[in-house]
C-alpha cells in the first residue's frame, strides 16, 4: 500500500537504518505474538529515491471489512503501532532530529491505525470510537513492549535485519520463536492482547494472497 520510502534530513544514514530495522522488527514481533502470519520483511535501497525503503508485510484476513472480525482490526492496529514504538528501543540518547523523526513516525502510524479501524471495522465501529480504539491498541503495545523478552527479541531481530535486504516470513517467525518461547507468547497474549481467533476459516483461506505493508 505504501511506497515505503522515508527519510529525515536530521538523522544520519546509519542511524536511520538502525531505526528502520528496529521499526520493522517491531511490526514483525507484534504480528508474531498475535499469531498473524508474516509474509516478508524488506529493507531494500530505493535507488531512485536515494533512500531506504522498509516494509513488513503480513497476511490479512481479507480485502473487505466483511472478512475482518473486530479482533482482526485491533490486531492490525497493534501491529501498525508497534513499528514506531520499537524505535524507542534505539541507543540512547537520541538527537533532537531523531526524536522528531520518531515522533513523526508515531503520528503517521497512529493515523494509519485509525484508517484501519475505519476501513475494516465497517459499521461495527463508530467514527467517534476510533481514536479511543487506537489509544487502547497503543496501550496494549506499550504493555507488550514493557516485557524484557519482547525488547530483547525486537533488538535481536533488528540486528539480524541490519545485515540483510530482506527476510522471508517463515525465517522471521523461526527467528522470533527462538527468542520467545510458546509459553511466553501465551502469557503475552493473556496479559496484553486479545487471543487471536482460530484462523482456519474459509475467509482466511480465500485471502492467501492478501497482504499489507507496514511502512
Ligand atoms: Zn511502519
Amino acid at each position: 500500500m505504501d511506497s515505503g520510502a522515508r527519510k529525515c534530513n536530521n538523522v544520519s544514514k546509519a542511524n536511520q537504518r538502525r531505526l528502520d530495522c528496529l521499526h520493522e522488527a517491531g511490526h514483525a514481533v507484534m504480528a508474531w505474538i498475535q499469531g498473524v502470519t508474516i509474509i516478508e520483511i524488506r529493507l531494500v535501497p530505493d535507488h531512485e529515491a536515494g533512500e531506504l525503503a522498509a516494509t513488513t508485510s503480513t497476511k490479512l484476513p481479507g480485502p473487505t471489512w466483511e472478512h475482518w472480525s473486530l479482533d482482526d482490526v485491533i490486531a492490525q492496529m497493534r501491529i501498525v503501532l508497534a513499528g514506531p514504538r520499537a524505535e524507542q528501543l534505539g541507543p540512547a540518547p537520541m538527537s533532537a532530529g531523531e526524536r522528531e523523526f520518531v515522533k513523526q513516525e508515531r503520528n503517521k502510524h497512529l493515523l494509519k491505525a485509525m484508517q484501519y479501524a475505519k476501513q475494516f471495522g465497517g459499521s461495527r465501529i463508530q467514527d467517534a470510537l476510533i481514536p479511543r480504539l487506537a489509544a487502547s491498541a497503543e496501550r496494549d503495545v506499550d504493555e507488550v513492549f514493557n516485557r524484557t523478552v519482547v525488547v530483547q527479541s525486537v533488538r535481536a531481530l533488528a540486528s539480524e535485519l541490519l545485515g540483510r535486504e530482506s527476510i522471508l516470513g517463515p525465517d522471521a517467525e523461526a527467528f522470533i520463536a527462538s527468542k520467545i518461547t510458546e509459553q511466553q507468547r501465551n502469557a503475552l497474549q493473556e496479559c496484553c492482547v486479545t487471543k487471536p481467533r482460530a484462523r482456519a476459516t474459509s475467509a482466511s483461506a480465500a485471502s492467501e494472497t492478501q497482504s499489507d505493508e507496514h511502512q
